[in-house]
């Protein structure tokens, strides 16, 4: 029988443990003290500091499953959701850390056995890519795993060279990935089909062998001492791998918030709809971890990624019919999933299911005016003309409709919105605001006015009729 994707999670964590490792809990998705990072975004985010060498831990070897949520900074997969078979906001990375403890020959090793070996993965639908300098890697990879050169595919991008920053740990990494057939268009790695969903990589393996250090305005890489392992793996594609199927979101987790999403909705699950489904499957478990590690929606910095991420399922639910709030309706198939390893859903139940109503609840009151408004400017357009900023900015200021909202509306009808008139337009209400306050005198106060202003935006002003409309009802 195929092993659950919390099974597989467990496997995880035993195999290393097994392996002399330390079981860390995940960290939150909020980095402690790193405003340069908006979410934890790798397994390794935790450690940053022990890597450098900048702290200390009672062990040289752990085990992880970390929450991760990419969707704003650098690494933002949210375009990604509901096209690509692979890709989530929220997802599960499985890592394994050697800090100075064991190196290269021993990362691989355990790999390969792990996926092999315990997992029980065909070594023929496997191959693996190294950095195109690194021949200690793809030696061993020919020792460990006898596979050939043909399956050992030496990439010279940086895809394939991993650092911290522009100074700190780097070195090169090793990544595994799964053919998952013919019929899936697609190339190897490094070829240029890689686009495409056929090899899917599961794996990253990241070799931190030098620190890189600034030198005569350019860098120099000096050997670590003492190397290190990183690796990362994604649980919901090796799930999908281990049950048979293609696609991340066929796996038994997903596959439980999608049936879900179509119970409340009473939308099917297949078909016209499937991708709104999986949207907002995903968005639920982004949501509801964010808010479940202390981000509340906001119209500022991460809180603003949370309301652009609720406001985009929020804008799926509805078409898939529903007339009344229904995210808040489906976290407690999200907590029957993922609440007994992650317990802070259990303990946050309550403010999760209240923040997702309120929201959900404030939103759809200007949501249909704006989707009209939106209806009828498109109908205006000739094919293939892009929304005009104006327009899109009128939907942000007036309804709500964070930008990425309403592109996402139009990608569905192949249009895009003119981005940088929709900056200006943005930029020209600052401009305006600003110069009506000139000269009133009490310097101090209007700037604290403008700044609350600028955090706030103008739509929270909407967010106050609607409440007190709310508390009349
Ligand atoms: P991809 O090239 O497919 O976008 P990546 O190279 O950006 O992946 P890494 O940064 O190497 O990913 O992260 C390590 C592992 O985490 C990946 O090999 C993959 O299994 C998983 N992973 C990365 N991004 C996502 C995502 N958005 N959703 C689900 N799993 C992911
Ligand atoms: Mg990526
Ligand atoms: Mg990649
Ligand atoms: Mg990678």
């Amino acid at each position: 029988s195929k092993k659950t994707a919390n099974e597989i999670r467990a496997t995880f964590l035993d195999f290393f443990k097994k392996n002399g490792h330390a079981v860390v809990d995940s960290s939150p998705l909020v980095p402690r003290n790193d405003p340069t990072l908006m979410f934890t975004n790798a397994g390794m985010v935790q450690f940053k500091n022990v890597f450098t060498g900048n702290e200390t831990r009672p062990y040289s070897r752990a085990v992880t499953a970390q929450k991760c949520v990419r969707a704003g900074g650098k690494h933002n997969d949210l375009e990604n959701v509901g096209y690509t078979a692979r890709h989530h906001t929220f997802f599960e990375m499985l890592g394994n850390f050697s800090f100075g403890d064991y190196f290269k020959a021993d990362a691989i090793e355990l790999a390969w056995t792990l996926i092999t070996k315990e997992y029980g993965l065909p070594k023929d639908r496997l191959c693996v890519t190294v950095f195109h300098t690194d021949d200690e890697a793809a030696d061993l990879w020919k020792k460990v795993a006898g596979i050939g050169d043909d399956r050992i595919i030496r990439i010279p991008t940086s895809d394939n060279f991993w650092m911290m920053g522009d100074t700190g740990p780097c070195g090169p990494c090793s990544e595994i990935f799964f053919d998952h057939g013919p019929h899936i268009a697609g190339g190897p790695p490094g070829s240029a089909e890689q686009d495409g969903d056929r090899f899917i990589e599961i794996w990253n393996l990241v070799f931190m062998q030098y620190e890189q250090f600034p030198k005569d305005g350019g860098h120099e890489r000096v050997p670590l001492p003492k190397p290190s392992i990183d690796t990362g793996m994604g649980l919901e594609r090796l799930a999908a791998v281990l049950q048979g199927v293609h696609d991340n979101y066929d796996t038994d987790l997903m596959r439980a918030l999608i049936l879900a999403s179509a119970d409340a909705t009473g939308a099917p699950p297949e078909g016209a709809h499937a991708v709104s489904h999986r949207v907002i499957a995903d968005h639920l478990r982004a949501c509801s971890f964010l808010i479940a590690d202390g981000v509340m929606p906001s119209n500022e910095g991460r809180g603003y990624v949370l309301r652009r991420i609720m406001r985009r399922a929020m804008r799926h639910a509805h078409m898939l019919g529903a007339k009344d709030p229904v995210m808040y309706r489906l976290v407690p198939a999200l907590v029957r999933e993922m609440g007994g390893h992650y317990t802070e859903l259990q303990r946050a139940q309550p403010l999760i299911t209240e923040t997702l109503r309120l929201e959900e609840t404030k939103f759809k009151q200007t949501l249909d005016r704006g989707l009209r408004l939106l209806d009828e400017e498109e109908g205006r357009l000739a094919p293939g003309q892009a929304l005009s900023g104006q327009v899109a900015f009128t939907l942000y200021d007036t309804y709500g409709f964070p930008l990425d909202l309403t592109q996402d509306v139009l990608r569905g009808r192949q249009r895009g919105v003119d981005v940088d008139g929709f900056n200006a337009a943005m930029e020209e209400q600052r401009r305006k605001a600003r110069a009506a306050w000139a000269g009133s005198g009490e310097a101090a106060t209007e700037r604290v006015w403008f700044e609350l202003k600028d955090e706030v935006g103008a739509t929270e002003f909407l967010g106050y009729d609607t409440e007190m409309a709310e508390a009349k009802v």
